[in-house]
């Protein structure tokens, strides 16, 4: 079986390595590989903080991911000898003044009506856990067994296990999708040669509906939804694990890694495909994350970046057969593209090999618009 696989990011990566690995040969396109959203992401493991009403079915494919990413994470070290930053000291979520506070509290019912366990801690108890937090912080949240990864280390590490494993690499953008009467046949490429394939798996993000040839209806619902982050560093300890703060209502979080990097993410923009930094960005997540850290004045800035995140209709991913025979999506994953990444590559591997598919990937197929179309 040949399948051509468009776009390199977490989820193309990773897919590309479970197929690889099941025995198919494998062809990834990519004319800069892990350069979109996957290279600016913070990394959260937190399908539990972010948890919204309605979104139960995202929520158990979190937990899913979550649960299995230290399993996929050792394999990945184990076959390529490179670290991924991942990390399971879990998530403080806490609240700035009352109102934010009385969100928290509506968040830790609504997760203990689903049997998540979260523990409520006092203003007091949140920066005992965190002691750097400001002295106005109201309470929190903590999620014991979420977590983190830092995903332009997972990347490195997908590519190199995909190498590996006998994956070959094409450095091309993919401009076109092949097809042999109605059925997918591989992807033309931008300098005129093509990749036969059986299988063909759009996972560009929110390129994925680029490609010309694409019946209007295998068109992945997807927009580019922007965010930006800011990179610090420090030398000294500043936080022992993912912080997420409530402040005026307004969302900042931190994550720290080993080696000194925090990332200060993220702001969420509706401006098509723009990756511009601008001033106001990154002046509103400094100034949330003074209110909750004051000492972050004195950390050392490092970088700044936008990516854009591939956020569908319902902010959950579309992954499966879109419309002629061997095309496949594999999109979508908006906010939660790294954390879904391990359960994300097990469900596309499978359909793109005939194998039986994990129950939680029902509710993500992209049949879900076309009936809404219909
Ligand atoms: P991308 O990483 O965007 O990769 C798409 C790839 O397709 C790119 O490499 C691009 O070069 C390639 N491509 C495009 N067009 C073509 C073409 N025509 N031919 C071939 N290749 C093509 N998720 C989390 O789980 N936790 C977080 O903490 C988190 N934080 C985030 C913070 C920010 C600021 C942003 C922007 C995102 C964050 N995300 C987070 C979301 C996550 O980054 C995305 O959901 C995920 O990276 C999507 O991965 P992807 O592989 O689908 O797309």
């Amino acid at each position: 079986m040949q399948i051509a696989i468009v776009g390199a990011g977490v989820i193309g990566l990773a897919t590309a390595w479970r197929t690889a690995a099941a025995g198919a040969a494998v062809t990834l396109i990519d004319p800069s590989p892990a350069s979109g959203a996957s290279s600016v992401a913070a990394g959260m493991l937190t399908p539990v903080s972010e948890l919204t009403y309605g979104e139960e079915p995202l929520l158990r494919l979190g937990l899913a991911s979550r649960d299995r990413y230290g399993e996929f994470v050792a394999e990945l070290e184990d076959l390529t000898g490179l670290g991924t930053g991942y990390r399971t000291d879990g998530l403080l979520q806490v609240a700035f003044d009352s109102d934010d506070l009385t969100y928290l509290d509506d968040l830790r019912r609504f997760q203990e009506s689903l049997g998540i366990p979260v523990q409520a801690l006092t203003g007091r108890e949140s920066r005992r856990a965190e002691p750097m937090l400001a002295p106005g912080v109201r309470g929190g949240l903590l999620a014991p067994r979420d977590g983190s990864v830092d995903p332009r280390r997972l990347t490195a590490a997908l590519l190199a296990a995909a190498e590996r494993l006998g994956v070959r690499l094409v450095r091309r953008r993919a401009v076109r999708l092949l097809t042999e009467g109605d059925a997918a046949a591989g992807v033309g490429l931008d300098d005129g040669t093509a990749v036969r394939a059986d299988r063909v798996l759009l996972a560009a993000g929110p390129w994925s509906g680029d490609l010309e040839g694409l019946p209007p209806g295998s068109v992945p619902p997807v927009r580019p939804v922007k965010g930006q982050v800011i990179r610090l560093r420090t030398r000294l300890p500043f936080l022992t694990r993912t912080t997420r703060g409530l402040v005026r209502g307004s969302s900042v979080y931190l994550v720290p890694r080993a080696d000194g990097e925090i990332v200060l993410g993220a702001t969420q923009e509706e401006l098509g495909f723009d990756t511009r930094v601008t001033a106001g960005g990154l002046w509103e997540l400094l100034r949330d994350a003074r209110e909750l850290l004051p000492g972050i004045t004195e950390l050392e800035f490092a970088e700044v970046t936008a990516g854009l995140r591939p956020g569908s209709p319902d902010n959950a991913p579309v992954m499966g057969p879109a419309g002629p025979p061997g095309l496949f999506v594999g999109t979508g994953h908006f906010r939660n593209g790294v954390l879904l990444t391990p359960v994300s590559a097990d469900i596309l591997s499978a359909m793109l090999l005939d194998a039986p598919v994990p129950d939680v990937a029902g509710p993500f197929s992209p049949a879900r618009f076309s009936e809404v179309r219909a």
